[in-house]
């Protein structure tokens, strides 16, 4: 089971997305594009899900006990950034005609980004809440030449479950992609590893 999500993967979902959706009237392909969009970030969110349970061994009948409320995961998907949530960014950019493959692509990498790794992070807490299992969160990279330096210099930094990640320019984080700052969360690639603390 990987540990990353597939960015290439994304980016061709959004360029299919994108050349499927072109010549349609903009009312019907706000609709198209939103609808998929939030397929998409649900497929990310449970990636997120996945992970965690993965790495905190549970068997099939604890997986299927501590997952996140649908409520929370909505809540999740639908977070404003910058004051928009995905639906209201993708109609404006429609609107004023500034809806490109790349930004289509842009959206879908961070927006996935930022939902699996809230995926990841809510699910950590739910079960060490409902099991008493510690975690301890490390932050890896993608280690290549596009990790920001802001973000190497996190690499394989390790704190408590409810610590935060702070960078070299005191900007911090629980998890990668929740900065809360474009600079520090557009196009991520990092993620966290949750690792049950040994007794
Ligand atoms: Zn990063």
């Amino acid at each position: 089971m990987p540990t990353v999500l597939d960015f290439d993967e994304l980016d061709v979902l959004a360029s299919t997305l994108y050349r499927e959706t072109e010549n349609l009237p903009a009312e019907e392909r706000k609709k198209r594009i939103c609808d998929e969009l939030e397929d998409i970030l649900l497929y990310c969110y449970v990636f997120g899900i996945n992970r965690v349970h993965e790495s905190a061994e549970l068997t099939e009948e604890e997986r299927a006990k501590y997952q996140p409320s649908g409520e929370a995961i909505y809540d999740t998907l639908y977070m404003p950034v910058d004051g928009e949530d995905f639906r209201q960014r993708v109609s404006r950019r429609i609107d004023e005609g500034t809806l490109g493959e790349y930004e289509l692509q842009r959206i879908v990498e961070t927006d996935g980004h930022r939902v699996s790794e809230t995926g990841a992070y809510e699910t950590a807490e739910l079960v060490s809440y409902e099991t008493g299992m510690q975690f301890e969160k490390v932050w890896e990279t993608m280690r290549d030449p596009r990790v920001r330096d802001t973000h190497d210099y996190l690499q394989s930094m390790r704190v408590g479950l409810d610590e935060f990640f702070v960078t070299y320019n005191g900007n911090k984080t629980k998890f990668p992609g929740e900065f809360g700052i474009a600079e520090e969360d557009c196009n991520c690639r990092c993620w966290c590893e949750y690792q049950p603390k040994k007794k």
